[in-house]
């Protein structure tokens, strides 16, 4: 079992929160918006509490 992890960039206001509540595998990049470290992974781990916590609901997960 694998994840996909895909945020639309369009919607990322900046806030931070993934970032903060999943640092493993989101950071803030140097245009202020959130990236997400890997795009593929092996354990869902916090990334499950970014997408839950992301305001804007930009951040989507699927079993691959
Ligand atoms: S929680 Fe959502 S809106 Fe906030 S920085 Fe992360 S992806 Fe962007």
């Amino acid at each position: 079992m694998a994840y996909k992890i895909t945020q639309n960039r369009d919607e990322c206001i900046g806030c931070g929160v993934c970032a903060a509540v999943c640092p493993d595998n989101w950071e803030m990049a140097d245009d202020g918006l959130a990236t997400p470290l890997k795009e593929m992974v092996e354990e869902i781990g916090c990334n499950e509490e970014a997408k839950d916590s992301c305001p804007t609901d930009c951040i989507e997960i699927e079993e691959v």
